[in-house]
């Protein structure tokens, strides 16, 4: 049985007193002890947020690292040094990395082999552009992204690994995936892991969605077969909403 997850991403959100009013009201709620909830701050905040919530089962991921050790890299983190502060899971290829920051396939796949050499968790963000959509190669488009992951990988790598399918599209636009067309992805994914991997493998990944979801249009999403949660940006700012999307998987 796959566990549910929900990520909030915070970005380039949230000083440290707005860290501590989120995390604080966060900590003092419940719900299903299933579900993962796991909360990404900016990298300044990463430790106060673990010290916030010590003794919560909520779990702190850092946004990007490098995929170097340590060396003249002017304004970036390593693996040694989130794991140093008990940051043990990272956001890899996410689309504003890819688009604002110029990351490619062989940065990711580089800052992905890192992570899992050294034990930490990936949260890997794959997805198309409008254009891909609308000229109908997004399936392609999308087995292309997850080569650079499952390329090398190795079966027991997989379970470091939870992959978030975030259409472009749908990124802090207020235009989400239909609840389908989610779905459609997930299953194609799943699809293709099976082949190149196996069955058991590809029904154990926990794959999310990721693109403007809110507490209006959540339960319809995660209601989906194959969509085991979310990633979520613009409404993890808000914990009414974070929270009310939490509980939104919790009743599925
Ligand atoms: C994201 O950035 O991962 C994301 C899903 O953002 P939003 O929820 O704001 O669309």
């Amino acid at each position: 049985m796959r566990k549910k997850v929900i990520i909030g991403n915070w970005k380039m959100n949230n000083d440290k007193q707005e860290t501590e009013n989120l995390l604080l009201n966060l900590k003092n709620k419940t719900w299903n002890k299933e579900i993962e909830v796991k909360v990404s701050p900016s990298f300044v905040n990463l430790e106060y947020a673990q010290k916030i919530l010590k003794n919560s089962p909520v779990e702190v991921v850092a946004q990007n690292m490098h995929y170097e050790e340590k060396g003249a890299f002017t304004g970036e983190i390593s693996y040694k040094m989130l794991k140093s502060i008990n940051v043990n899971s990272v956001i890899i290829g996410h689309s504003e990395r890819r688009t604002l920051f110029y990351e490619n396939d062989d940065t990711i796949k580089r800052k992905i082999k890192t992570a899992l050499d050294n034990e930490m968790k990936v949260i890997f963000c794959f997805g198309e552009s409008l254009e891909d959509r609308k000229e109908k190669r997004h399936i392609k488009i999308i087995s292309k992204q997850l080569d650079v992951i499952t390329n090398g990988l190795k079966i027991n790598q997989w379970n470091q690994i939870i992959l978030a399918y975030e259409p472009v599209w749908a990124i802090g636009t207020g235009l989400n995936a239909t609840p389908e067309q989610a779905q459609e992805i997930h299953k194609h994914v799943r699809k293709e892991i099976a082949t190149t991997f196996n069955k058991n493998l590809a029904d154990s990944v926990q794959i999310l969605y990721g693109g403007s979801l809110k507490p209006n249009n959540s339960k319809e999403i995660f209601f989906q077969p194959d969509i085991d949660g979310g990633l979520i940006g613009g409404a993890s700012l808000s914990f009414e909403d974070f929270y009310s999307i939490i509980r939104s998987i919790d009743k599925n």
